[in-house]
């Protein structure tokens, strides 16, 4: 009986510290710790690996595809402060898109166009907004005026510092989002159009050659379907084409 009883002790001690051993790897952070020092980090996690990223301050932020190479799996963030490791996360998604953003995003914060970005990328599906945020095919939300003196000639600097993870090895899209937008006193309407350009790119309508109204019938399904119900009949209301344009694609009536 008592040595049964020291046996399972034993064995508890055991599993416990094979628990410690595996619950570390589990997380697939592979041999990091906090604390650990910037530049022996980033000998584990390169930086041409970097998915997205973000410096301020003293504060950097590192997104990487978990495992590594692995483009459509979930993200891990690590959290730096005077070139030292803080803490890691998960499927960080609100730092991911204030990375994505800071980079390839030419609104500034906290115009209603910038927040609708925001928000679109924030409700979207995940896999969806994995596939549009990776830098090896990004979007770049651009401005395009239609009225003001820069209606005639604007420009937006891109810029990729020695060391970067390849940007667009696979192009990119640009979405040019008007200024009238800006006409929209909430952001729901921006929304729904912003939505349904980022549909495009999910559906790769263009890429596929489909720019006809069956595309914007299909786009217009799928921001539906991502929960962009109401924005989509905002932006139609605000937006949308008038009857008896020459361009205009009729909406086929949808039942739920
Ligand atoms: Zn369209």
């Amino acid at each position: 009986m008592r040595n049964n009883y020291l046996l399972f002790v034993g064995m508890l001690l055991l599993s416990s510290s094979f628990a410690l051993a595996s619950a570390k790897d589990e997380v697939g952070i592979h041999g990091v710790f906090v604390g650990m020092p910037e530049n022996d980090f980033l000998k584990i996690y390169p930086q041409n690996q970097w998915r997205d990223f973000r410096h301020t301050g003293v504060n950097d932020w590192l997104t990487y595809n978990e495992p590594l190479n692995d483009p459509f799996h979930e993200v891990v963030t690590f959290y730096f402060e005077n070139d030292k490791l803080i803490q890691w996360k998960l499927n960080d998604r609100a730092e991911v898109i204030k990375e994505y953003l800071d980079e390839f995003c030419f609104y500034q914060d906290p115009s209603l166009i910038y927040q609708a970005i925001k928000d679109v990328l924030r409700r979207m599906p995940y896999k969806d907004f994995l596939n549009v945020t990776n830098r090896q095919r990004p979007i770049l939300f651009t401005e395009f005026y239609t009225e003001g003196t820069a209606r005639f000639a604007s420009s937006s600097e891109f810029i990729v510092n020695a060391g970067d993870s390849p940007c667009c090895k696979e192009g990119f899209t640009l979405i040019k989002l008007g200024m009238s937008l800006g006409l929209a006193k909430t952001p729901g309407p921006i929304e729904g159009v912003v939505a349904h350009e980022i549909a495009h790119r999910v559906l790769d309508s263009i890429r596929k050659g489909n720019v006809n109204c069956d595309a914007e019938r299909a786009a217009n399904a799928l921001i539906r379907k991502w929960g962009f119900k109401k924005e989509f009949k905002e932006a139609s209301k605000l937006f949308g084409q008038k009857k008896g344009d020459p361009a205009a694609c009729q909406e086929v009536s949808h039942k739920k």
